[in-house]
């Protein structure tokens, strides 16, 4: 699976940063997350699910 944020929509909530820390980060000074790891296992897939659903914009793409 491939994990996209359109950054144009991220505002830095960090909810992603919950729920799939191993995926996302947030650094003091990013203005937007970081995507540690952009094409993570199957194993992954139930947290970055639960991200998708907690981010408040909806910033997050799951292709795969
Ligand atoms: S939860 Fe959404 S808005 Fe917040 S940091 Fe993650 S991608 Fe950005």
């Amino acid at each position: 699976m491939k994990i996209t944020v359109d950054t144009d929509l991220c505002e830095v909530h960090g909810d992603c940063v919950v729920a799939a820390p191993d995926i996302f980060d947030i650094g003091e000074d990013d203005d937007v997350v970081q995507i540690l790891n952009a094409e993570p296992g199957e194993e992954y897939r139930k947290a970055i699910v639960q991200a998708v659903k907690m981010c408040p914009v909806a910033a997050i793409r799951i292709e795969g």
